[in-house]
């Protein structure tokens, strides 16, 4: 795993030095994007809530790619690098940002983070956002690719409560349905839900720790 990338204290001033904080994070995550084309690297944003089973998918991305691309993973989280030890044990290069009060990450954090990894050897790269379905919708990092991960768990109103973060992403995971039914929650109102904000979307249905629904994500990503 490599260095943790550490937002400084007030650094978000860096960005509000600009008027307009959100043009100035699309501005950098422009730069992000066209430095990662350049190298011939797809990132996907991986999003979604506290729990909700980003890691998991991405620790189950990597298992299931490995022979045939070469992959990589930013992870943004407040202060710990727990999650970027998980994905670190599967054999790819990590690296953690730690936000601390931020709820969400920025493409002035994945710039930063971007220079720690040899872009030139890597094909995919994940970037697991802080747990939040709010905030990071609003800030572009630079990727090719926005996929957001629900559960279960969270309830039968988590994508009509949070309609924002559904309108960009291409894909659409519906997470832990083995715990569908002791929920009560119905996992095709959830996905029915997921098309009247944004039909474009793919919706996959998974149980990321049993790996079931995990190909359907891959051919969603085309990868
Ligand atoms: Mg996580």
């Amino acid at each position: 795993m490599k260095e943790v990338v550490k937002a400084k204290e007030g650094e978000v001033f860096d960005i509000e030095l600009e008027a307009d904080i959100l043009e100035a994070n699309e501005k950098l995550a422009a730069e992000n994007k066209k430095l990662l084309r350049k190298h011939g690297v797809q990132a996907i944003d991986i999003m979604g809530a506290i729990g909700s089973g980003k890691t998991s998918l991405i620790e189950k991305l990597v298992q299931k790619l490995k022979g045939k691309y070469r992959m990589a993973a930013f992870k943004g989280d407040l202060t710990t690098t727990i999650d970027a030890e998980l994905i670190a044990r599967h054999g790819v290069e990590v690296v953690p940002i730690n936000t601390r009060k931020e709820c969400h990450l920025d493409a002035n954090l994945v710039k930063k983070a971007l220079q720690r990894l040899d872009l030139h050897n890597l094909h995919l790269l994940f970037i697991e956002n802080v747990g939040n379905l709010i905030c990071p919708a609003e800030f572009p990092l630079g990727s090719e690719k926005r996929v957001v991960v629900i559960s279960v768990t969270e309830g039968p109103y988590m994508v009509v409560k949070h309609p924002f973060i559904f309108m960009d992403a291409d894909v659409v995971v519906i997470n832990k349905v083995d715990l569908a039914q002791p929920m009560g929650v119905d996992v095709r109102k959830l996905e029915a839900d997921v098309k009247r904000i944004n039909p474009y979307a793919r919706v996959a249905v998974t149980n990321c720790r049993s790996g079931e629904g995990v190909g359907e994500v891959v051919e969603a990503l085309g990868l």
